[in-house]
């Protein structure tokens, strides 16, 4: 049996594990099958403990935009190691890192390091509800911004992956300061407005959608919630959690220019370490304790192992000639490629890509929000996934997840997954 060790580990995990793993996506709930335990990474390859290699295209769902134990960043993190790993104080590697992320993108000022996306996107809407004295947030159905009450509304990936919008344990006091609006769709956000005057805090969302599976942004929606956000005295954080380091130094707001109010960051930022991040204008920022009465903190936040981690990934990124450009070209033929062979079998399907972030979808529909992505077939999903992983090539585990494409993916990993994907019968 291929997966004998993988099925025997995960045994062992149910006993002490809820659902022998520490993340939902992670145990194949969604393509069914017994999840594969990764033994070790390096540069496109993550192994499995039954002697498989794959070439991967989650890469840790999105911060091994270098690929896997990328010299500078294990050197460095080996360096580190040896002079302590915490202190619990001020350390100088958090000011060259926030002056590095200060510098790399656009419209902030200030920046305040927390230990994962969730903690980011939390922190953000909680000063937003600070800054601006309200309580009510809109957010967009089937964006994902960390598993903290106020988003678990309408969740996307793991939440929508085992069809539950809601989870219980979200009071029904939280749920009612999220409204929800519909991607792509400009009116659903002036509606809401306009039924909560002086009310909403902040509008949320993702720039280019990746919890839904791959969707970009249409026309000038961004430009355009940013109008609506102005002239509503809300303010805009946009979710570079995803997006931020990954199709550009400065994110969405640099590669669609569009401006945010509030930034967040994770996955790329901390290089493979546990990393978040939120960011403004000064006026804004500075409503944080301790200058300011919003309260946040975090016992290992701007720890010095993680920050070593995400500074030497960014400047290696920084590094480099034109990372996002060999990115896009890598990804943008991986989707062609696969478009066409699919088309050649005759398999429905769409696909959306921008930069290093693409989705396949089984469906005949564009897909521009959470209803049409949902009209992608499940079934032809998980057989494209199981056929795929059992050719060596691991994609994340839903339909409703983004690939994240590494600079490590070269000729040879495109051609594997490619002649993987020539064999499926669909
Ligand atoms: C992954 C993700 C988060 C949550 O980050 P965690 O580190 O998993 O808590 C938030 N927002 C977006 C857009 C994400 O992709």
């Amino acid at each position: 049996m291929r997966y004998q060790r993988s099925s025997a580990l995960f045994k062992a995990a149910q006993k002490v594990l809820p659902g022998g793993v520490n993340s939902p996506v992670r145990a194949f709930k969604s393509v069914g099958g017994t999840p594969i335990f990764i033994e070790k990474a390096k540069g496109a390859y993550i192994y499995d403990a039954d002697g498989h290699d794959y070439v991967d295209y989650i890469n840790s769902w999105g911060p091994m935009i270098l690929g896997h134990a990328h010299d500078a960043v294990t050197d460095a993190l080996l360096a580190q190691v040896k002079k302590g790993t915490s202190y619990g104080t001020p350390t100088e590697l958090e000011t060259q890192i926030a002056e590095f992320v200060v510098n790399a993108v656009p419209n902030i000022d200030m920046v305040r390091f927390v230990n994962s996306g969730t903690e980011a996107c939390m922190s953000a809407v909680r000063l937003a509800r600070g800054y601006t004295g309200r309580e009510k947030i809109i957010k967009f159905a089937g964006c994902y911004h960390g598993h903290s009450d106020s988003f678990l509304i309408q969740a996307g990936s793991g939440a929508a992956t085992f069809g539950e919008p809601n989870s219980p344990g979200v009071t029904q006091g939280t749920a009612k300061d999220t409204l929800m609006a519909t991607y792509n769709d400009i009116e659903s956000v002036k509606t809401l407005f306009e039924n909560n005057p002086d009310e909403i805090a902040t509008v949320i969302l993702e720039p280019v959608a990746g919890n839904m599976g791959c969707i970009p942004p249409k026309g000038d929606f961004l430009q355009q919630l940013k109008t609506l956000c102005e002239e509503n005295g809300a303010l805009l954080i946009i979710d570079e959690v995803m997006t931020g380091f990954r199709l550009a130094m400065g994110g969405a707001q640099e590669l669609l220019n569009v401006k945010a109010d509030i930034v967040t960051f994770g996955k790329v930022i901390g290089g493979g370490l546990p990393v978040g991040a939120f960011a403004g204008r000064k006026e804004i920022m500075e409503y944080l304790a301790p200058n300011g009465p919003v309260y946040q903190a975090g016992t290992l936040s701007g720890n010095p192992l993680a920050m070593r981690a995400g500074i030497t990934t960014l400047e290696t990124l920084a590094s480099l000639d034109n990372p996002f450009a060999q990115l896009e070209k890598t990804t943008k033929k991986l989707a062609e490629d696969i478009h066409s062979i699919l088309n050649e079998k005759g398999i429905t399907h769409t696909y959306n890509q921008i930069g290093s972030m693409y989705s396949v979808f089984f469906t005949d529909k564009e897909v521009v929000d959470f209803e049409t992505a949902k009209t992608a077939h499940n079934e032809t999903f998980n057989k494209f996934y199981h056929h795929l992983l059992d050719k060596g090539v691991y994609l994340p585990p839903s339909s409703f997840e983004t690939w994240f494409i590494s600079l490590a993916i070269g000729d040879s990993e495109l051609d594997r997954t490619l002649s993987a994907v020539r064999s499926f019968e669909g």
